[in-house]
């Protein structure tokens, strides 16, 4: 039997023929017209007037912060329950992260504890530069009363939304709400050009600027002219192909992947101690992972447990994201927290969820949970 991965590549035939028109074309460079047809077509998706395609998820947060202004010695906050690339891009500008707890509802940055922040270093005059709040697992963060307390203070509101495209937010989708929004196509995202990123934005100047400083900031001239220092972070017209074709499939990947959820979700009903993520009130997940905790002294097992067995059984899984304050490259990092990202993370396991993942390979999954709860 095949190893069952957590969440691999799911790749049809549209994308090929958008690649072959690549080829056929020879736009084999970072511009072309799978380029500039994804940023489109991304941007009327998400409903962001405009979208910049570029090599990952990561440098689209390091282009947001550059352009919200973070400098050196710069505070920003940013959620702790994340990935590392969410508080990496702000170290590169010599700025310092300030890490926030998530909420019990959605498992992402506390809405009240970000406001109660930014208002005790705004009142000192001290308030952060930019914010950066993550929406895990394909669900949004509670992000209304984080803009409103950005705004009042001039705080830069960044949205991670790597894990979140599809998602939905009382309307909206995560990452068109703040000042930027940045996705990720990396091979395990509900969509994926194998490597890659967008920065959306509704203000087409920071836009503008985007593009100029993705493509090493090259004035307009015969020779090559700077005023200023760039990157090279620009997404190959090849990779937006694969883009446009992914595209097109996103909501039906969603539908599977909630699916997934749902099944898991029935199947695991009567283990005790074993809690499904919640679905917040305020939106509508993708369920990019299906992720639960197991409360070790209701359950008769753990997760290391249930994790080690899926893993015997070839079974690719995961604990939640290691909380920031926790990793060792930030030990010395400013904490704000009651505790939640820390028992999410001794508690949580991260399932198979991918959205070619078959019913047969869903129920090996299922049988090996229940085995190790003795059922
Ligand atoms: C994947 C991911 C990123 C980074 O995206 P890359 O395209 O891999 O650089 C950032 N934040 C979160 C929360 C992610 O899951």
């Amino acid at each position: 039997m095949a190893r069952i991965y957590l969440s691999p590549p799911d790749i049809g035939q549209a994308e090929r023929a958008f690649v072959q028109e690549a080829f056929d074309g020879n736009w084999v460079a970072p511009v072309g017209p799978n380029l500039e047809a994804f940023e489109r077509e991304f941007a009327a998706k998400v409903g962001s007037p405009h979208a910049v395609a570029l090599a990952s998820g990561t440098a689209a947060l390091h282009l947001a912060l550059r352009l919200s202004g973070v400098t050196r010695g710069d505070e920003v906050l940013c959620s702790t329950l994340t990935f590392v690339a969410s508080a990496a891009p702000i170290t590169y500008l010599g700025a310092t992260p300030v890490f926030v707890d998530s909420d019990e509802a959605s498992w992402n940055a506390d809405p009240a504890l970000v406001a109660e922040l930014i208002e005790r270093k705004g009142r000192a005059g001290k308030a952060p530069r930019a914010a950066v709040i993550a929406h895990l697992y394909g669900q949004s963060a509670d992000i209304d009363p984080i803009l409103a307390a950005c705004e009042r203070h001039g705080v830069a509101l960044i949205e991670d939304a790597a894990e979140a495209l599809g998602a939905d937010y009382r309307g909206r989708a995560p990452g068109s709400v703040g000042r930027f929004g940045i996705h990720s196509f990396n091979g395990n995202k509900i969509i994926t050009t194998s490597g890659g990123g967008m920065l959306v934005t509704a203000d087409k100047a920071l836009a503008d600027s985007a593009r100029h400083l993705a493509t090493q900031a090259r004035d307009p001239a015969p020779h090559y002219e700077h005023t200023t220092l760039g990157y090279n972070y620009r997404l190959s017209n090849v990779c937006a192909g694969i883009g446009r074709g992914q595209l097109q499939g996103l909501d039906a990947k969603v539908a599977r992947r909630r699916a997934h959820f749902a099944a898991y979700a029935e199947a695991f009903r009567d283990l005790p101690g074993l809690v499904m993520q919640p679905e917040a009130p305020w939106g509508k997940s993708t369920r990019w992972l299906s992720c639960l905790t197991i409360d070790a002294r209701a359950a008769g097992t753990d997760r290391e447990r249930v994790r080690l067995a899926l893993e015997k059984a070839d079974i690719e899984c995961r604990p939640l994201w290691k909380p920031m304050h926790l990793q060792p490259v930030f030990r010395s990092a400013e904490h704000h927290g009651r505790g939640v990202s820390d028992r999410l993370f001794a508690d949580g396991l991260c399932l198979p969820s991918g959205s070619g993942m078959t019913d047969a390979e869903r129920a090996r999954v299922i049988d090996v949970v229940r085995g190790a709860f003795g059922r």
